[in-house]
């Protein structure tokens, strides 16, 4: 049986509270949040924190509201939450469609929209929904709170531009008019992290792509994106030729590594597919097509 080695274990009341925890233990603690991979990593003694400072009674961090114009999401948001969102499903349809394919309930019932974006695992699908979505991360630490793009927020995999003594309250995506968005993944069995995903959002302006958002997750894609091929789309026409260009695109700039779910040559062709068909649902959406 893999046990975790001994720590010390502290339930933060408020985000001062567990603000101040952290700085305390001078970068030798972790928050715990719906502990889905914190806990593997102890047991396995990947990760050794001397404290665990628990955030699962900060129920005030688990919301998702509109904000002005844009999506506020807490950080303590279960994925039970997102899938379940009536103001997600009502603006961005991806959130729902990656949702119902992470994990499974007792994991969704868990794990949180925070945690998720703080492990970055380089096959977390929320983080290439972010992504895609341009949103950004409000972290806050006891000298205040700063905001930070999503896509400079993952400086590589397992490793985030989140300080020892901060914690993340919030993600926000702008809501935009016009906009359909899709998502698309490839599994090995139900419940089973990707062979690859990608995402995507298309705001229209007639038939002129006025602004389009790529996400990709794992086929070690630089930033969960690929803002060559979201350039090749904007402020031009819509067509099946230029979504397959942006596809190829995506698929030749991406990094997959060859392992137990596939080469790499066939991860590239697979995530090129996967992002011409979000593309593809993501303009139908935006023209209020069923797709
Ligand atoms: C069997 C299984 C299958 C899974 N399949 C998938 C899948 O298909 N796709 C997918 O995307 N994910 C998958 N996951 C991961 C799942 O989404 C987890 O919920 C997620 O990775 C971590 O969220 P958590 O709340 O459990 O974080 P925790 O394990 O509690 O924490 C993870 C890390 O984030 C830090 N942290 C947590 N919250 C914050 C915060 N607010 N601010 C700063 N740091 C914070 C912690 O200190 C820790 O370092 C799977 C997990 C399991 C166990």
């Amino acid at each position: 049986m893999q046990v975790p080695a001994p720590f010390e274990y502290q339930r933060a009341g408020s985000v001062d509270e567990a603000i101040a925890l952290l700085a305390r233990s001078g970068g030798d603690a972790r928050l715990v949040a719906g502990g889905h991979s914190l806990l593997p990593m102890m047991k396995l003694r990947l990760a050794r924190p001397e404290t665990l400072v628990d955030i699962n009674g900060l129920s005030d961090l688990e919301y998702v509201k509109v904000d002005g114009d844009e999506i506020a999401i807490g950080a303590m948001t279960r994925h039970v939450g997102v899938l379940e969102s009536a103001v997600l499903a009502e603006h961005y349809r991806i959130f729902a469609e990656a949702e119902r394919v992470i994990a499974d309930p007792l994991v969704r019932n868990r794990g949180t929209v925070g945690g998720s974006l703080c492990q970055a695992d380089p096959s977390e699908d929320l983080s290439a929904v972010f992504a895609a979505l341009k949103g950004r991360a409000v972290i806050r630490s006891a000298s205040g709170t700063r905001s930070v793009d999503l896509r400079a927020f993952h400086l590589g995999p397992y490793e985030t531009v989140v300080g020892d003594a901060e914690i993340v309250v919030e993600v926000r995506v702008p809501i935009r008019p016009h906009t359909g968005s899709a998502y698309e993944k490839v599994e090995r069995r139900a419940g089973d992290w990707s062979v690859a995903a990608a995402g995507a959002f298309v705001q229209l302006r007639g038939d002129t792509i006025d602004d389009v958002g790529i996400g990709m997750t794992a086929v070690g894609a630089a930033h969960f994106t690929c803002e060559e091929a979201e350039d090749s789309l904007r402020g031009g026409p819509v067509s099946p030729e230029a979504i397959d260009e942006a596809a190829r695109i995506c698929g030749q700039r991406c990094n997959p590594s060859a392992d137990q779910r596939g080469p790499v040559d066939y991860k590239r062709h697979l995530v090129s597919v996967l992002v011409a068909r979000a593309l593809t649902r993501s303009v139908a959406r935006a023209r209020g097509e069923a797709a």
